[in-house]
């Protein structure tokens, strides 16, 4: 099994790789280190502010610290995480060149689950014909989707468009943030490229499916800012986990602090 990838893309933006486990368990692989590039400071070529609520959409859920987690990134000098706004929703547009049966789905799904350990919210917005690339993915595209920042890009891609998955890897997620004027870093953007040929042949084996789940989960944990744990009753272990269809202990106390980040009416 590869140990993991790390693929820097614009300012801030990490992207992980889970390794899709296909059958048995496996011991190897480190987790990746990470390296946090500087974030964009700069005012130049920012979208203007767009309006939002000035309170947080939902209500990330209760639950006890329990369990392993960590966040790819953290506000600067502290142990609170950059995190998504939850005042507005989060846009979402899906690449579907190599979309397995069900994608659409499989996609709101896994959305659901993590709107519901986050209280954040999102919105998919339909289809894009942007390309998903291994280069780094402006942060804001006018032409393609207006004057702001760029919206998640979920593409089903194969290791062909996107080196990085080849292999056992199944998926790359990852967010960029910016610093608001008030020094907070909050994510903006982020992309989750998934091998979608891999995915296709994962759902016909039993379980197969639940393997699928796994990975989007895991990936759109890295959209909102979960890094791997090596605990590995947690779905942010660097690999699949067979049999983990859904988020252990640690994984659902991190979301649910990443639901907590602060508005950011000036971005
Ligand atoms: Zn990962």
């Amino acid at each position: 099994v590869l140990p993991g990838f790390l693929l820097t893309l614009a300012a801030g933006a990490v992207v992980v790789a889970v390794v899709l486990v296909t059958s048995g368990s496996s011991d190897d692989g480190p987790a990746p280190s990470t390296t946090t590039p500087p974030p964009a400071t700069s005012d130049e070529g920012r979208p203007p502010p767009h309006p939002e609520a000035t309170t947080p959409l939902g209500t990330p859920p209760s639950v006890a610290e329990d369990g392993t987690y960590a966040f790819r990134h953290l506000q600067d000098g502290t142990d609170d995480p950059v995190a998504w706004d939850p005042c507005r929703p989060i846009p979402v547009v899906v690449s579907s060149a190599t979309a397995p049966r069900d994608a659409d789905e499989l996609l709101d799904q896994a959305l659901g689950v993590v709107a519901e350990a986050t209280g954040l919210r999102f919105e998919v917005e339909g289809p894009t014909d942007e390309r998903p690339t291994s280069d780094d993915r402006p942060l804001v595209q006018t032409d393609r989707y207006g004057d702001r920042w760029a919206p998640v890009l979920v593409a089903w891609t194969d290791p062909a468009t996107v080196p990085e998955l080849r292999g056992t890897v199944g998926g790359l997620g990852g967010s960029a943030y910016v610093t608001a004027p008030d020094g907070t870093q909050v994510y903006v953007s982020g992309s989750l490229l998934l091998d979608g040929p891999q995915m296709e042949e994962s759902m016909r084996v039993v379980g197969g499916r639940d393997q699928v789940r796994t990975v989007l989960l895991h990936e759109l944990g890295h959209v909102l800012g979960l890094a791997h744990v090596e605990d590995r009753s947690e779905l942010m272990h660097p690999e699949g986990q067979p049999g983990a269809a859904t988020y252990g202990p640690g994984d659902r106390a991190g979301l649910a602090r990443l639901g907590q980040g602060p508005c950011a009416p000036d971005l």
